[in-house]
């Protein structure tokens, strides 16, 4: 049976877009629920000055209440090589840094190169290899599929840049389509490309849900041999600008969909859909996203392994007519 790593990166993605911040008891009932759901693999945050992004600063107390779950793999993000020594030092298990794969956005971002964040990069590294070897780096390429200042990223761009991040010694570099300007087909050439570049490095599928090509664009990743895939429940993170529409790929619809394929995931829909309460309550006011959400699982689903959901039929706000 194929299956799947589920990422959720809710917590740091969905929750440093929104302007209200969640409360730390929140995150932690929020983490429990997602946890017990069978998430093998959560973005907590970042450790990013709170002056910055106050939504993030109790991340310390945050992950050392994720280090406590069983089967689980911790990770946040770091910008730099300062996040990345206070993340290591909590312990936690997994880091990932956010390097652009177009200059514009990089320079305006970080205030540096592509360049100059690749040889960041390398210093994180050393840094890990010397103080906590067995935690794990990844980098998310941003913009990969496009950029809102620069317009079209060039496809070689994208591979010197996983070629240079390889070479300095990162164990998965992903692609992300920060913008959501991906299309299916661009998605399968470039996710093979980089397999052709780096082969085993190839990370996770990063999709936004901007123009409804999400899960079109996981779909495609998957095709091109991606095995893991970042998603938020919820959907969280959409722009105010954009209503319904800016956000990561739904957890929820992710899952289904797999599942339904017969791709295995590990997560038990029952209680995923259930978390969706502790993020409601969480964030009041917030929009909560996705369609199997509302529209419930179909008669007959089972799992790709075969089990049954407790709920096999719940029809949706318009019943099963409309
Ligand atoms: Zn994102």
């Amino acid at each position: 049976m194929e299956s799947v790593l589920i990422s959720e990166v809710g917590l740091r993605d969905g929750l440093q877009s929104v302007k209200a911040t969640m409360p730390t008891a929140h995150k932690m009932a929020w983490l429990d629920a997602l946890a017990g759901a069978g998430l093998r693999e959560i973005e907590v945050g970042s450790f990013v000055p709170a002056r910055l992004l106050p939504q993030m600063a109790d991340i310390a107390e945050v992950v050392q209440h994720a280090m406590a779950l069983p089967d689980l793999t911790v990770m946040a993000l770091v910008p730099n090589l300062r996040g990345a020594e206070t993340a290591i030092a909590t312990g936690i298990h997994k880091i990932t840094i956010p390097v652009s794969a177009s200059e514009a956005h990089s320079l305006a971002n970080v205030r540096k190169t592509c360049a100059q964040m690749v040889e960041e990069v390398r210093q994180i590294v050393a840094y890990r290899q010397l103080h906590a070897p067995q935690v794990r780096v990844e980098v998310g390429m941003s913009t990969a599929f496009g950029c809102t200042l620069q317009g079209q990223v060039p496809e070689d761009d994208v591979i010197r840049l996983a070629e240079a991040l390889a070479n300095v010694g990162v164990e998965e570099i992903g692609l992300s389509d920060t913008s959501g300007m991906a299309n299916p087909a661009q998605v399968r050439r470039l996710f093979l490309r980089v397999r052709e570049a780096i082969g085993e490095r190839t990370g996770a599928a990063h999709m936004h849900n901007t123009r409804g090509l999400g899960l079109a664009n996981c779909l495609a990743a998957f095709e091109a041999g991606v095995r893991t895939f970042d998603s938020s429940q919820g959907g969280l993170g959409g722009c105010p600008y954009a209503p319904g529409a800016s956000g990561n790929v739904v957890t929820e619809d992710l899952v289904f969909m797999f599942e339904a394929m017969g791709v295995d995931t590990g997560i038990d829909l029952d209680r995923l859909l259930a978390a969706r309460a502790i993020l409601r309550d969480g964030l009041p006011g917030e929009p909560v996203y996705g369609m199997t959400p509302e529209a419930g699982l179909p008669l007959g689903f089972t799992y790709a392994n075969g089990r049954s959901p407790l709920q096999p039929h719940t029809p949706g706000p318009h019943g099963d007519l409309a």
